[in-house]
């Protein structure tokens, strides 16, 4: 029986084309900038999100880490959301290795952070404080459920930043997710921004890697900490290949994930013993009814061993599920997982 994953995005394996692109990139040593098939990458994904530059990192948490120890000195703060993954799942990297305080602010239910908590996390020009340096958004925002921030927020964002001195950075690891969301130019939502991380796994498929955009000497700072992080690699255009398979060919269809993931929470929804509890852009989120008479892990137990469908309880919230469609999910899948989790609820 071929597994159905629906644990994460993160598990999509790349497509033929990457597979066949990867065989046949053109290569070279990457630190002398000689690799013709990264610097296509980075070229096309400066143009694509509207910056001068980019570079190509190994992950969306080196990317990150690459962008703040570019932006920010030792003993500088940043303002983040309190559940975005900067601050909760890349393990206080700017802290450990940049000496850079996060200063949090609440997440709102829409993954925005409100212009007023952000104005009041502002150190004033006080020697007791931090200098405050940058403030920075997550879209989509994982832990609202993969909701996606429109371009307007951005654009307040962005003027907020403006007005008061401040550096914008973006993660936007699934940045491609909330473009096709709210039908937009991902452009869109990167402008006024000073960097952008965004994943070419995920959802794109690729196998590895994440790029980092911005301004040029930012990225010439931003390509320093990549080396001392040791992500600088040599003959990368072997995965960039796949980066641009994913970069080209992959944007588009994030629709269809969005939709199939529209059509699990629907199915779902109409079992006795789920409660859906949302759905944006490619997440589901559900937990089980008291009555639905077995436990979360009985029940995700039972998809795996009967029906080989992998689910996992959400680290974010207790007794939740949370899936995430992608590419390897098509409509029958989603038709068997909603026939599974009906029959076993029964
Ligand atoms: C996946 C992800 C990252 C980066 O994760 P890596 O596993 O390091 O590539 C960063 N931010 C968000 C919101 C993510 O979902």
């Amino acid at each position: 029986m071929k597994t159905i994953d629906l644990r994460s995005d993160t598990v999509s394996h790349p497509t033929p084309a990457m597979r066949e692109a990867m065989a046949r990139a053109e290569v070279g040593d990457d630190v002398y900038h000689d690799d013709p098939t990264v610097n296509q990458l980075e070229a096309d994904a400066a143009a694509l999100l509207g910056k001068e530059a980019a570079v190509f990192v190994t992950s969306g948490t080196q990317g990150n880490l690459c962008a703040l120890l570019a932006h920010c000195n030792r003993g500088e703060s940043i303002i983040i959301g309190d559940t975005s993954h900067i601050f909760r799942y890349e393990q206080g990297g700017m802290a450990q290795l940049g000496g850079i305080l996060p200063h949090t602010v609440p997440v709102q239910p829409d993954g925005t952070l409100r212009l007023c908590d952000l104005e009041s996390a502002i150190n004033p020009d006080d020697e007791h404080k931090p200098v405050t340096r940058l403030v920075a958004l997550e879209n989509t925002h994982n832990m609202a459920g993969g909701m996606p921030l429109s371009s307007e927020y951005t654009a307040h964002v962005a003027d907020f930043a403006r007005r008061n001195q401040l550096l914008f950075h973006i993660d936007g690891a699934r940045i491609f997710n909330a473009a096709a969301a709210l039908g937009v130019d991902v452009k869109a939502l990167t402008e006024g921004a000073d960097s952008v991380t965004f994943c070419l796994s995920k959802g794109l498929c690729a196998p590895v890697g994440s790029v980092l955009v911005g301004g040029r000497d930012f990225i010439r700072r931003a390509r320093r900490a990549r080396k001392v992080l040791g992500g600088s690699l040599r003959q990368a255009g072997i995965l960039a290949a796949a980066g641009l398979v994913a970069l080209h060919t992959m944007r588009d269809r994030l629709s269809d994930d969005h939709g199939n993931a529209h059509l699990l929470a629907e199915g779902l929804s109409e079992i006795p013993g789920v409660c859906l509890k949302g759905q944006n852009t490619n997440f589901v989120f559900f937990s089980l009814a008291d009555d639905a008479g077995l436990s979360l892990d009985e029940f995700v137990g039972a998809l795996q061993r009967d029906y080989s469908i992998l689910m996992s309880p959400y680290s974010g919230e207790r007794g939740l599920i949370r899936l995430r469609t992608h590419y390897w999910i098509d409509r029958a899948a989603i038709d068997k997982v909603i026939a599974a989790v009906g029959a076993l609820l029964s």
